[in-house]
């Protein structure tokens, strides 16, 4: 609480007291604390890349490095950072853009399956370079899901995505698709390392990871599930994660079905 006004109480003979305002600061302290724990994870995740592009390419210009593979490495390296800094930068952007509520979505009946066979498909090279195989399940006759095509697409594969590199290799992945009650729900299940009970309240926070250093190194961004969430939730869906440390998770999303039609 902070004091707003504080005023005294006089009568002839002198004061005999004050009125005071307080007012609840806590909302707005909070608000002000979690914009610069923002800001500071922003500055963070800006300046990892950063710093290592601009030390590898410092060792690669002073000319020390005389074997080519080394050479080749630190350009992998470069070329590797310079990409997840743009990606940082996308994804920062399109959560601006989708907090800001300013954007208009159409909404169309999408076809599930379809969509999953285009995203599956999409992510093909990724799939494969973890050994990972990745089984839909869509069962016949569901009913069209009403939302942004492209936006759904975008929580896919971010589910997707990182149902396979967090996965082992050699592991399934299977999408589910269920439609009850005018709603369809979507969900993507893996056998990976599965999260921590601690963990799970606050997967959907920007920049939250159970491992930082894993996520990073597979090229994990911190923001995938973030925008999951206010896609779906824009959409006046919601999103769950069920999940067990060491037995696999399963990410699930429910939308609107379209009215009468399959
Ligand atoms: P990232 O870009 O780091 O994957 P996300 O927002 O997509 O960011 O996910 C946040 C964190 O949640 C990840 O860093 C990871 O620790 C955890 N996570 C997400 N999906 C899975 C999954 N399928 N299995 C295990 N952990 C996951």
């Amino acid at each position: 609480f902070v004091l707003a006004h504080l005023a005294p109480l006089r009568e002839a003979g002198g004061s005999y007291g004050a009125v005071g305002v307080l007012q609840d600061i806590t909302e707005l302290r909070k608000l002000e604390l979690l914009r610069r724990d923002f800001v500071a994870n922003v500055s963070h995740e800006l300046r990892t890349p950063l710093t290592s592009i601009q030390g590898f390419l410092e060792a690669l210009m002073d000319g020390t490095i005389g074997e080519s593979q080394a050479r080749e490495r630190y350009l992998k390296v470069i070329h590797q950072e310079t990409l997840r800094l743009n990606r940082l930068i996308n994804e920062l952007l399109d959560l601006a853009q989708i907090e800001s509520g300013k954007v208009r979505w159409e909404i169309n009946p999408i076809d599930v399956p379809s969509l999953v066979g285009r995203v599956i498909l999409k992510l093909k090279p990724q799939i494969e370079r973890h050994q990972i195989t990745v089984v839909p399940e869509m069962p016949e006759g569901l009913p069209l899901m009403l939302g942004n095509e492209d936006r759904i697409e975008q929580v896919l594969t971010n589910l997707l995505e990182n149902a396979v590199r967090y996965s082992p290799p050699g592991s399934t992945v299977t999408v589910r698709a269920a439609g009850r009650e005018g709603k369809i729900t979507v969900e993507v299940a893996d056998r990976g390392p599965g999260i921590p009970p601690e963990d799970l309240p606050h997967i959907w926070e920007r920049f939250h990871r159970v491992e930082k250093s894993r996520s990073r190194s597979l090229g994990g961004t911190g923001l995938g599930l973030a925008i999951v969430r206010q896609i779906i939730e824009a959409h006046g869906g919601q999103v769950d994660v069920q999940s067990e440390a060491g037995q696999g998770s399963v990410f699930s999303f429910t939308l609107a079905a379209a009215p009468g039609e399959s």
